[in-house]
């Protein structure tokens, strides 16, 4: 729980707070910014909840909060905002919150489908969430977009005896017993609406997962800037290589399309239909002036 002695002096009175523990994870900023956002290196609350809206979204945050930062004083009945997850996005895909410190706060997805349900990432294995889970019809696959966001995948895995993929090139001790080990730099194509896609760059591992050639579920490889209004790379949260980060940045402009980017750090966004080469040949400039 957040604590309110610790609460910190830049948030506005009221209710809600963020205190000194905030890693700085951009959570809640982009799940609630009409209520929070960033002062100094933390985030804040620049305005308390009006509209029942706004409060779903603000506890949301506080539920999401990898490093229980958020608190507040007279929370109520939270009760249907811990059963909101997973939040729905778009049909079929969700959005898992309960992010994991572990992961630096980074963000996990459900998706539902007749050939069986998949977590992309891991969030924090939560009960609540095990159960919505569960009631959703429990899941088959965990992908792993990489090395980083691994954090509680045992523990999921053996909760519904779902097999996870992860690359071989970022296993590692916690991840040796993984079930599929992709190998190589070539596509893979799972199901018919499943191709994995290796994109190394941001670890040697690092993978994206194109679910119905519509969502791009895409790790740490590529995100939206609000700031740069364009989708770019982590130029200072690059592990592996920015050179060769940018070749398979191009190769996913020239060989995939999609509509939705879902990254594990930094902002989701939709593109307009037929966009995602031009959005990521943009991207490509920019990060060759990065260099
Ligand atoms: S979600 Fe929590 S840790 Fe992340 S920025 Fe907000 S208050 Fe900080």
């Amino acid at each position: 729980m957040a604590d309110p002695n610790r609460r910190r002096p830049e948030n506005i009175g009221g209710n809600l707070f963020v205190d000194d523990t905030c890693i700085d994870c951009d959570t809640c900023r982009w799940m609630a910014p009409d209520v929070f956002d960033r002062a100094g290196s933390m985030s804040r609350v620049h305005r308390q909840p009006r509209t029942a809206a706004e409060r779903s979204a603000a506890f949301g945050a506080l539920l999401a909060c990898p490093t229980t930062s958020i608190g507040s004083i007279d929370r109520g009945d939270i009760t249907a905002e811990v059963r909101s997850f997973p939040r729905p996005i778009h049909d079929d895909v969700f959005h898992c919150g309960f992010h994991a410190e572990a992961t630096f706060g980074a963000t996990s997805y459900f998706v539902q489908r007749s050939a069986g349900n998949v977590l992309i990432d891991v969030p924090r294995f939560a009960a609540p969430l095990v159960r919505r889970i569960e009631e959703l019809g429990g899941l088959d696959w965990i992908f792993l977009t990489h090395s980083d966001d691994v954090g509680d995948h045992a523990q999921w895995a053996e909760a519904f005896g779902a097999r996870r993929i992860l690359h071989a090139g970022d296993i590692g001790p916690a991840t040796a017993d993984v079930e599929w080990q992709v190998e190589g730099d070539e596509p893979v194509v799972v199901d018919e609406d499943i191709t994995l896609i290796p994109v190394p760059g941001h670890t040697r591992g690092s993978m994206a997962l194109l679910y119905r050639r519509r969502d791009l579920f895409s790790g740490d490889h590529v995100a939206w800037s609000p700031s740069l209004e364009h989708v770019y790379a982590f130029r200072k949260h690059c592990f592996h290589s920015w050179s060769v980060q940018i070749a398979s940045m191009q190769r996913l402009a020239a060989e995939h399309r999609f509509e939705w980017i879902l990254p594990g750090h930094g902002r989701r966004c939709q593109l307009a239909p037929g966009t995602s080469r031009a959005a990521l040949d943009t991207c490509v400039e920019w990060m060759r002036g990065m260099t």
